[in-house]
C-alpha cells in the first residue's frame, strides 16, 4: 500500500496553516508549493526537511548543544519530573482560552519539543484537535529531534527575535526555561493573547546546586530581575508558584545534570559528588508568569 512520506504529511499540515507564515527575510506572505517548500511572494524558498520541519534561518546556527543533551532532556521530560508543571500550564491555557476557536500555541525556544508536545496532548485529551502547536528554536539539531519524535506540530528552525509568522497569530506564547524576546512576543500575540513564561524558582534543583556550587556564592538563585522585566513588558495577570519534590530513580541524575547548564564549567570532582549514591530526591521549583501582551484596558 502506498504510504506518504513524513515530509509529504508535514507539507499538508503546513499547507493547512500556511496563512500564519511570513517570510523572515522580506516579511511577505508565504505558501507551500509542490508539497515540499514554503515560498514567499519574492521567491525566498525554504524546504521542508525529511523529518517534517522547516528551516527558516538564512544563516546556520551554532549552539552548544548536541544530540546527547536532547536525548537527556527527552528522558527527563518523559520520566514525569515536569508533570506537575505541565498540569499547571495546560490548566492555565484551558481555563483562559477563547472557546470558539482552535488554540494556537507558540513555544518560543521549544528545544527538543517535549514540553510543547506534552501540553498539546493534555489539552487535546479534553477536546480533540483543540490545539495548533508551533515550536520554534534556533537549534537545527533540537528541531530535527523534535520533529522526529513528535508529529502533529509545526516545527521551525528560526530566530525567536525574527519569527517567521505574521503578527497577532497566537493566543498563547510559551517561553519555558528559555531566553525570551519580549518585543517579538508582543507582536505575535493575538488580541487578548497571553504570554506564559516559566522561570526557575529559588529552590529549583537546589540539592544539585548545593553540591556543585558549594562556597562559590552561586548556590542561591533569584528570578526577581527576570520577573520585573516581564512585568514592565506585559500587563501582569498572575504568577503561579509551583514547588514539589521528585524521586530521582536510578539513572536520572546524569541526564538531569547533562540537560541543564548547571554543570557547565564545574569541576569533574564536583560532578562525581552529585553522581554518588545518596541523592535520591530533588526539588522542582517554578514561577509561571502570566502576562497580557496587550493591555486590555486600552482595547
Ligand atoms: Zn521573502
Amino acid at each position: 500500500m502506498f504510504r506518504k512520506s513524513k515530509r509529504a504529511v508535514s507539507a499538508e499540515f503546513f499547507e493547512k496553516h500556511q496563512a500564519m507564515f511570513r517570510c523572515p527575510l522580506c516579511y511577505k506572505t508565504m505558501a507551500i508549493i509542490h508539497f515540499q517548500s514554503l515560498v514567499c511572494g519574492n521567491g525566498h524558498c525554504f524546504d521542508i526537511a525529511k523529518h517534517g520541519y522547516v528551516h527558516l534561518l538564512s544563516n546556520g546556527s551554532r549552539t552548544k548543544y548536541d544530540q546527547t543533551i536532547f536525548a537527556h532532556r527527552r528522558l527527563i521530560c518523559k520520566s514525569g519530573l515536569f508533570d506537575p508543571l505541565y498540569a499547571a500550564i495546560s490548566g492555565i491555557i484551558w481555563s483562559r482560552h477563547p472557546h470558539d476557536e482552535p488554540i494556537r500555541i507558540l513555544d518560543a525556544g521549544c528545544g527538543e519539543g517535549s514540553h510543547l508536545s506534552n501540553l498539546q496532548n493534555r489539552i487535546n485529551r479534553i477536546k480533540p484537535q483543540a490545539v495548533v502547536a508551533v515550536g520554534v528554536d534556533i537549534s537545527k539539531e533540537a528541531i530535527s529531534y523534535a520533529a522526529a519524535g513528535y508529529s502533529d506540530a509545526i516545527w521551525c528552525v528560526a530566530d525567536i527575535a525574527n519569527c517567521p509568522f505574521s503578527s497577532r497569530q497566537f493566543q498563547f506564547i510559551l517561553n519555558i526555561l528559555s531566553p525570551a524576546n519580549y518585543s517579538e512576543f508582543g507582536r505575535l500575540a493575538a488580541d487578548k493573547g497571553l504570554v506564559i513564561k516559566v522561570v526557575p524558582g529559588q529552590g529549583y534543583l537546589q540539592e544539585i546546586r548545593e553540591i556543585l556550587y558549594q562556597g562559590s556564592g552561586k548556590q542561591t538563585y533569584s528570578n526577581s530581575r527576570t520577573r520585573s522585566r516581564f512585568n514592565k513588558q506585559f500587563h501582569p495577570l498572575d504568577v503561579v508558584s509551583l514547588r514539589y519534590q521528585v524521586d530521582l530513580r536510578e539513572g536520572l541524575i546524569e541526564p538531569l545534570l547533562g540537560m541543564t547548564p548547571l554543570s557547565w564549567g564545574t569541576s569533574r570532582e564536583r560532578i562525581e559528588q552529585v553522581l554518588r549514591p545518596g541523592l535520591n530526591k530533588v526539588t522542582m521549583d517554578f514561577d509561571i508568569l502570566i502576562g497580557s501582551a496587550r493591555d486590555e484596558r486600552w482595547d
